[in-house]
This record gives C-alpha cells, sequence and structure tokens, in this order.
C-alpha cells in the first residue's frame, strides 16, 4: 500500500516536471508562429530554464577515456584535456566539452552553436528568448514601470529600509 502511494507520489513530481516543460514548450511555439516579439515576461526564459532546455537535448555524460579512443581528448573552449570522469556535454555534432564550459558558452552568444563546427544548439528562438530577459536594457517605458513597480513593492515590503 504505501509503495504504491510512493509511486502515485513520484508520478506526481514527474508530471508536474513534464507539465512545465510542456507549458514553456507551448508558448515558443505560440509566440514562433505569430511571429510576435513579446513583450510579457512570460515568454522569456530564465538562466535555469535555458540550462534545463540545454541539458535536455544534450544530457550530460561522464567522460571515459576507454571508450573514446579516437575522439577529442580536449574540450575546445578551455583548452585543457578531458579527465576521466568529468563531467561533459556530447552534441548532436557529436562534438564534446566540459558542461561548464559548454554551458558558459551557450549563454554567452546570441546564438546557440557548437564552439568547433558552429552546429546549432538549441532553435533560434529560444535563444533570442533567453537574450531579451539577459540583455534588456531600461530605456523602455514597460519597463521603466516594472522597475517602478518593483521599488514600491520592495520599499513596502521593507518600510525601515528606505
Ligand atoms: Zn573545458
Ligand atoms: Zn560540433
Amino acid at each position: 500500500m504505501s509503495a504504491l502511494s510512493e509511486f502515485l507520489y513520484h508520478l506526481k513530481t514527474i508530471t508536474k516536471a513534464y507539465f512545465s516543460l510542456l507549458v514553456l514548450e507551448v508558448i515558443i511555439l505560440i509566440t514562433s508562429i505569430m511571429g510576435l516579439t513579446p513583450k510579457s515576461d512570460k515568454s522569456l526564459i530564465t538562466s535555469n530554464q535555458y540550462l534545463n532546455l540545454i541539458e535536455e537535448n544534450n544530457p550530460t555524460t561522464r567522460y571515459a577515456k576507454r571508450l573514446r579512443t579516437n575522439q577529442q581528448t580536449e574540450c575546445a573552449v578551455c583548452l585543457s584535456e578531458f579527465k576521466e570522469d568529468e563531467e561533459i556535454r556530447k552534441l548532436k555534432c557529436k562534438h564534446i566539452f566540459h558542461k561548464d564550459c559548454l554551458d558558459r558558452w551557450l549563454q554567452q552568444y546570441c546564438s546557440a552553436t557548437c564552439p568547433l563546427c558552429r552546429n546549432k544548439v538549441l532553435p533560434d528562438d529560444v535563444v533570442a528568448s533567453y537574450h531579451r530577459i539577459r540583455d534588456r536594457v531600461d530605456y523602455d517605458e514597460s519597463d521603466e514601470e516594472v522597475i517602478l513597480t518593483l521599488s514600491a513593492l520592495h520599499r513596502t515590503g521593507f518600510p525601515g529600509f528606505f
């Protein structure tokens, strides 16, 4: 009986995770279909969501020398050799990199491509949604509103602060 409830609990957690991913994908799909340049925060992708998408498309693995006889022995981002059991990502183009090096690389540029062959790692619209939240400049009126609202909330939240 308890095994069953444990199973149901796990099922619930998994369903929840899948559901949030699904919602995210639907949002991306809708915005790309409608060709909108979305202003609302709902269509923006946070760093966590972005990294999750990278992980989902290129799962982290461990480097094992014996499995890689004639493959890359060093990471093209940091130019150091892979050590046994280090966390790596293998892209669809078969190039491998340190997980951390690649994640940093993919967050840096306006298109997410393989550092070696420039093969796309994530669709452009996903990358654009992510960079829109990072590169937001505060000149926009709507952004100013958000900032004003936030600082107002901040003030009410911490009355003795100002
Ligand atoms: Zn590296
Ligand atoms: Zn590549």
